[in-house]
């Protein structure tokens, strides 16, 4: 299999599928089921998030090893430098080396708890994302990805020290990036921009949520810190009591924003999917026509088209 470099320097625009480690029985069946009706659809990945802390960092681990020894998708493991030892990254990561999981997204994470909390450096861990990337890539053959934040890291202090260290992690062995979530083309666009002007040429993969449902919508937005556009907002809110209608604005959205974001010359897209498949596909069938073989073989339309930890704790 080639790895995801090789694949994103062919220049045709990846589609990947985010999960999140389920924490009950009833929750991996539906993770399972997610799985199996995006597994014939051949995406270019799928990628699991990790946990914030305690055993839904195992359950990582154990589901991206099942994605690898039964489907046949390439999995990405999340993995997060948050309150590890160096020696306990490198344990994961022959884990990962040991079950033919040759991808990671290299991450720092956020405080345990208050995600807005102080960051504290385990004493014998890491600060930086950029120091995971460079373990990652001693460790092994591995294809690594790294975060960006379409709306600059909330922790960052401005924009010109926010893409210096984006590219400085880029510099330390990255293949591409993944964005936040967010729901304005053009942060995006500046952000692409900007990484370009910095001499950057990592491609950077937006992320795309759908919006369906106004309540969890507010509550990601507010804790990954993203614009929720307030005409959207209005729009989710006059359907707060009909799921159909906010589904419906929600994947219109979705398929909106998706498609410009391909026409602008975006490498690929990585869909959120909650572990539920079903607007996500309809998005993505809005974008390549009807999924019925691998994605990647039908060009793009050109129609009409921590977070993730939160997923996790949803
Ligand atoms: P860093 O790249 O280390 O950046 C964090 C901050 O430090 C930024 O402000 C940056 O500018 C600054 N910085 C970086 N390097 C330096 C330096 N050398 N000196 C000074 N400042 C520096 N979280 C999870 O817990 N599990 C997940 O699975 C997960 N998946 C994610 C997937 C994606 C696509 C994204 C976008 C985020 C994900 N997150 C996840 C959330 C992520 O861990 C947090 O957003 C975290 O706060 C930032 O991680 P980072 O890897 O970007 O950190």
């Amino acid at each position: 299999m080639s790895t995801l470099r090789e694949v994103l320097a062919t220049g045709a625009p990846t589609y990947s599928f985010e999960f999140f480690p389920p924490k009950t029985e009833a929750g991996t069946r539906t993770l399972w089921n997610a799985i199996r009706r995006i597994e014939p659809l051949a995406p270019t990945f799928v990628s699991v998030t990790y946990g914030a802390g305690g055993s839904s960092r195992d359950r990582t681990v154990e589901v991206t090893k099942r994605i690898a020894a039964e489907t046949t998708l390439r999995p990405v493991a999340h993995l997060t430098a948050v309150g590890h030892t160096v020696a306990e990254l490198r344990h994961i990561v022959g884990q990962y080396a040991d079950a033919g999981v040759r991808d990671v997204l290299a991450l720092r994470g956020d405080p345990p708890g208050d995600p807005n909390a102080p960051w504290e450096k385990h004493p014998e861990g890491f600060t930086h994302a950029h120091e995971l990337v460079t373990l990652v890539r001693e460790l092994g053959d591995f294809s690594v990805g790294v975060a960006a934040f379409p709306e600059k890291h909330p922790r960052s202090p401005d924009w010109d020290s926010d893409i210096r260290h984006f590219v400085a992690k880029c510099r330390a062995g990255a293949d591409y990036a993944v964005t936040q979530m967010f729901f304005r083309v053009e942060d995006y666009l500046r952000l692409r921009d900007r990484v370009a002007a910095a001499g950057c040429a990592t491609p950077v993969i937006p992320e795309i949520m759908p919006a369906t449902d106004v309540r969890q919508i507010a509550r990601f937005a507010e804790l990954s810190h993203a614009t929720f556009p307030a005409e959207l907002a209005a729009r989710l809110e006059a359907a707060r009591e009909d799921a159909a209608e906010g589904r419906r604005i929600g994947v219109a959205y979705a398929t909106e924003m998706a498609d410009r974001l391909l026409a602008e010359g975006a490498p690929g897209l990585h869909y959120i999917t909650l572990n539920r498949s079903t607007a996500t596909l309809e998005i993505h069938e809005n974008i390549v026509g009807p999924t019925r073989g691998p994605l990647g073989t039908t060009s793009p339309s050109t129609s009409t088209r921590s977070a993730h930890v939160l997923a996790a704790s949803s």
